[in-house]
């Protein structure tokens, strides 16, 4: 999360070069208004940094991080995957959209459910080293979580320690 997060403030930081405006200026923020206008033009940790910049109007979180029901970030989550996901070298194909799917559920675990959160922090790791889980791994994986009581969702923390636990029922 952390590695993720520091790419995500290098991604703002070019931006804001590139387009020359200064951190913690009006600029700033115009500029993530753009961003978050147009998340077609930009790569995904570029609209994620603009998103966190911007405070939502209905509920002052930052934009579409907020409860689910909430308009103005409803709208900007689902609109933040019309941003550009460009794979990296040597991955498999979407192997980024796995990352920036698991990111995004992992970073707001309030709009998901806690089965689904599981599941994406568990991939986290693997996807962003560049392991892609085959449609029949994540079906197994999914039926484990399914699986594990309420208190080991919580606390599970790895897919060995996942597997662990189900080997054990
Ligand atoms: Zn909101």
């Amino acid at each position: 999360m952390a590695a993720i997060a520091a790419e995500a403030d290098r991604a703002w930081e070019r931006t804001l070069a590139e387009w020359g405006a200064a951190p913690g200026t009006p600029a700033e923020r115009d500029l993530a208004a753009l961003v978050a206008d147009a998340p077609d033009r930009f790569e995904w940790r570029v609209v994620d940094a603009a998103l966190d910049l911007l405070a939502c109007p209905d509920c002052g979180a930052p934009l579409g991080s907020g409860e689910r029901g909430c308009g103005p970030c409803d709208l900007a989550d689902g609109n933040r995957y019309a941003a550009r996901e460009v794979d990296r070298p040597a991955v498999a194909p979407r192997n980024e959209h796995a990352v920036r799917v698991a990111w995004t559920v992992a970073r707001h675990p309030h709009r998901y459910g806690p089965r689904a959160v599981c599941g994406m922090e568990l991939s986290l790791p693997e996807v962003y080293a560049g392991r892609m889980p085959t449609t029949a791994q994540a079906q197994a994986y999914r039926r484990l979580i399914d699986g594990l009581t309420d208190a080991q969702v919580e606390s599970v923390a790895s897919l060995d320690e996942l597997l662990r636990l189900a080997a054990r029922r």
